[in-house]
Order: structure tokens, then sequence, then C-alpha cells
């Protein structure tokens, strides 16, 4: 008799309506499927790059062919509005797939390196070689490139991939399924688990090659340390809290502006999110109300040319109300938007900037992930580096100044993996850069050379050519150790004393010959 499988549930949180049901992989599989990853694997790591390549590119046609249809299901899974589905989570993979296709050869091809005068006669170079089996687990918000960015740089690299994608977001996770078999890649080199954290817990318990986790840092740590009873590496993409610090010499319009998009795009579900914005006090009120009209001339809803999309996941919900009534009954002032007790029961939450905020409050501590700006006045340049700091995390962050020496200043002086000057989040669509957290938002990074070289054993050689009889480090030690003084004293001098080593050198070689 055959048990019927689990189903996912995959609801439009905009409408609250099921518009799919999705098979969940059983746990009595995950062991199937890791055997299924390793036989591929020597097939698949054997091809070529540029072999490899190939199959990427033909990922990149049928997503551009099915651009519209592909947007449409990131947009009904996650209630973004489908603008957002295009610029932020389709447009990172398709660039990621032609920076890859462009650089992975030159990144992953052996390097030769110098080799110093100690070693005289040798050389040496480095090489790269597949881990094995990549396990990626990604999460809701940015369903589609947080999962397929990681996915495509392991399989460039020479890996095969299990993914693990959101619960939240099933249809998305079947749709980047269908997608790589559409693709024509051969089975088992990408397999989609859908499911839980169980799934998760018991594909990260089965000891893949690496881990690559983007989400919340209390899973992150639980990742990690599962992952460190048998030292598999991972890389950890996790939480943000990232402050805007803008100065009375910025450009305070185009701040404004940035500070709103930054804050409320993805209905703030971004580990980017502008979460904290610092302003020079004598600028304040001015900037607080250039936020407020930008706000308010924002649209919510699913229409193409709507602004803000719904929540995606209920439970972020609760957390964005239980901040602001925190935040509210310690004197935060709502400038525009609503307190918890008039939002109605839908996904929809509205844009709230607040303000009279203080550090220690949890909408300034804790992520919020939800469409909620609170605002702060500054008065020193040190205060303002101080109150960015001020947290458990270090993701990104921006500085705002027409002063860029200054701007550049402070930049320098925050604590995160990435930041940006006069500008908001962009850093992370710039696959020249690398990508990833400072403190607790993370550990390691993507994009850039990085984003190839992790899911690769680095192998440092040193080849001779074997002709000499022997080495002068090599026995016999009789004799050796006063030459080895001279040597040392002469090749380690501020100014190198050339006959000292040549005369020290060749009475070593002597010695070995002897
Ligand atoms: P989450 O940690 O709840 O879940 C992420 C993924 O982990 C999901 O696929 C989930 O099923 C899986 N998971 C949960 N428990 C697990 C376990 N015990 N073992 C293995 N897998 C498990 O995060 P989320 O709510 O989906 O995502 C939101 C979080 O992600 C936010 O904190 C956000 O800042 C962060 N995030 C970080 C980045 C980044 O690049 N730094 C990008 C996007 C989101």
């Amino acid at each position: 008799m055959h048990s019927v499988n689990r189903k996912l549930t995959a609801i439009s949180p905009a409408t609250g309506k099921v518009i799919a049901e999705i098979e969940e992989t059983p746990l009595s599989q995950v062991s199937e499927i890791y055997e299924q990853a390793r036989a591929v694997f020597p097939i698949w790591s054997d091809l070529s790059i540029s072999e490899r390549i190939t199959y990427l590119k033909k990922l990149k046609e049928v997503m551009l062919k099915e651009l519209e249809n592909i947007s449409a299901v990131i947009s009904e899974g996650t209630g973004k509005v489908k603008t957002e589905a295009l610029t932020a989570d389709l447009m990172p993979t398709l660039d990621a797939i032609d920076h890859i296709s462009r650089h992975a050869e030159s990144v992953l091809k052996r390097k030769r390196v110098k080799t110093p005068l100690l070693l005289f006669g040798k050389k040496s170079y480095i090489e790269y070689f597949p881990r094995g089996v990549v396990l990626v687990i990604s999460p809701w918000n940015y369903p589609f490139q947080l999962a397929m960015v990681p996915v495509i740089s392991a399989l460039a690299s020479g890996n095969t991939v299990i993914l693990k994608p959101s619960e939240v977001t099933p249809l998305v996770g079947k749709c980047i399924e269908d997608l790589f078999l559409k693709a024509g890649f051969p089975e088992g080199v990408v397999q989609v688990a859908h499911g839980g954290k169980e799934l998760g817990a018991a594909l990260t318990k089965e000891k893949p090659d690496y881990i690559f986790f983007t989400g919340s840092v209390r899973t992150g740590k639980i990742i990690q340390e599962q992952a460190a009873k048998d030292l598999i590496p991972t890389t950890l993409e996790l939480g943000g809290k990232d402050p805007m610090i803008i100065f009375a010499d910025a450009n305070l319009e185009r701040a404004a502006k940035g500070a709103v998009w930054a804050a409320f795009t993805n209905s703030g579900q971004v580990c980017m999110s502008a979460e904290r914005v610092y302003v020079e006090r004598p600028v304040f009120r001015k900037f607080v109300e250039l936020v407020k009209k930008e706000v308010e001339a924002l649209r919510h809803g699913t229409e193409e040319d709507d602004d803000i999309g719904s929540m995606t996941f209920p439970a972020q919900r609760e957390i964005v109300r239980e901040q602001l009534e925190e935040a509210l009954a310690a004197g935060a002032i709502i400038e525009t938007g609503k307190p918890p007790s008039e939002w109605d029961d839908g996904m929809f939450l509205p844009l709230t900037v607040v303000s009279n905020v203080h550090q220690s409050m949890k909408i300034i501590q804790e992520e919020t992930f939800g469409p909620l700006l609170p605002i702060i006045p500054f008065d020193s340049e040190d205060e303002a580096v101080k109150l960015a700091n001020d947290t458990k995390y270090g993701l990104n962050g921006s500085v705002w100044s027409r002063d860029l020496a200054k701007a550049r200043r402070v930049a320098s002086k925050l604590i995160s993996g990435s930041v940006v000057i006069n500008d908001v989040i962009i850093n992370f669509v710039n696959h020249y850069l690398p990508f990833g957290g400072a403190k607790q938002s993370g550990i390691g990074r993507y994009h850039g050379e990085e984003g190839l070289k992790i899911f690769c054993h680095e192998k440092a050689v040193v080849e001779n050519s074997g002709n000499r009889l022997s080495e002068v480090h090599w026995y016999p030690y009789k004799g050796k150790y006063p030459l080895y003084l001279n040597f040392f004293k002469s090749y380690f001098s501020e100014k190198r004393d050339w006959i000292g080593i040549m005369k020290s050198y060749l009475k070593l070689m002597k010695k070995s010959r002897d």
C-alpha cells in the first residue's frame, strides 16, 4: 500500500486564497536524494566549466521565455508587486547567470603564484575543485533569487545541489524545480526538496559537503551547530537592521525618496531594508516631512502600477505589530501610518513612520522585516556612527552627504558587510562585489569571485622538476646548523647580503650531496 504524501499549501497572502498544493518531500526520501546527488557528482564535476555554463545559458533562455509567467508566480506566492518580482527576484538571477558565464572560467582556472627564493627551483600554483554535494536552504522574502543565485554558483563550480526552498512560498520552489527540468539539466544534478524546517533539519544532518543558508539568525545558529558536528563548512546569510545616516548637507529630497524605497520595498521584508534612519538634528523635521509626503503618495495593491504589495508571512505581521505596540507604549509618535489597533485583518499593512524613538526599543534593536520606519535625530558624526553600530547586526547601511570625504570616513567606521553612499541596497546587484554580513548578520561571502570559490576546495600545489637527488633541508643534518645560521642571517637581514646567501647556500647543497 502506498502512503499518501503530505502537501504544502500555497496561499496567496494578498487574497488569503489557496492557490496550489505542492507534494511535500517525505523525510524518508532524504538519504535517497543524497545518494543520487553523490552518484552524479563525478559526471557533473568532470564536465568542463564551459560545458556547465552551456546548461546555465539554457536555463537563462528558458527563464527569458517564461519571464512573465515566473514573475506572476512569484507575485502570487509572496504578495509582492509584479514589478518587484521582475526587478528584485528575476533580474538578479539573470544577471548572476550572465556574470558567472563570463567569469567562472577565469576565476576557477589554475593560477600560477610566485614562489619565494627560499624554495629555489620550484613552481607553485592554486587549483580549485568542487566540494561535492551542496545543500542550499532559502527563505521566503526573495524566494527566487535567494535560492537561484547560490544554486547556479554551486553548479558552475562543479557541485551537485540539493535545494530546500521556503515552505512559506512553495509555488516558487516548484517553479524553480520545473525550470531546471525544462533547461535539461542531467537528472540528479539539481534536486529540489519541498518541505519545512523538519525537512531542512533532516537534510542538514545528512552531511552535505557544504551548506549555503539564507534566513534568520535563529535558524542560522541551529544549522551552524549541526554543521559543526561534522565540520561542514557553511555560508550563513542572515538578518539585518540596516541604518541610514543622513547629514544636514545631504541631498535631502533624494535621501527621503531613498529612505522610503529602502524601508518599504517588498513591504519592508528585505534583509537590507532601511530599518532605522538617523538624521542630523537641524534637518530632522524637514526630512520627516519629506518622507511623509513620499509615503502618502504610494499605492497598495497587486496591479501592475501599484507600489506596495502585501506582507508574505502571517507570523511576520505579528512581529511588526508587537514591535510597534512596544514603541508606542514607550512614547513613540506615529508621523504617518496607523497603530496596530486600527489595522484591518489583511496582509496589507499601513506604511508607518515613527519618531520620538529610543535606541533601546525593539524597533531599533531587533529586525522588524515589515513596513515600519523609525527616524531618530543625531548631533555629531561620532554619535551617528555609535548609534549605527549599536545593534547585533551588520549587514548593510548607508551614509548620505554631499561631502564625499565625510561620507567615506563614516562608511569606513560602520561595522557591516556592505555600505552604500548616497544610495541604498544597490551593492547587492553588483556581482563584482562580495556580499555578506558582519556580526550576527552572517558568516562568509558570496557573489563576486568568492561566490564561486566558496563552493570549491582550494588546493595549493608545489611542483619540482624532480631532477635533483635531494633537497637542502632533507636529511642528513650533520654540519648544517651553523650554515643555516649564516644563511638566515644573510637572507633575512633588512638589506639582503647576496654574497653571504650564495656562499652558505652552496655549502648547504654540498652537505646534502655528501
Ligand atoms: P527562517 O530562518 O525561518 O527560514 C529559512 C529557511 O530555513 C526555510 O527554508 C526554512 O524552512 C528553513 N529552516 C527552518 N528551520 C530549520 C532547521 N532547524 N534546519 C534547517 N532548515 C530550517 O527564515 P525566513 O523567515 O524564511 O527568512 C527571513 C529571514 O531571512 C530574515 O531574518 C532575513 O533578514 C533573512 N534574510 C537574509 C538575507 C541575506 O542575504 N543576509 C536575505 C534574505 C533574508
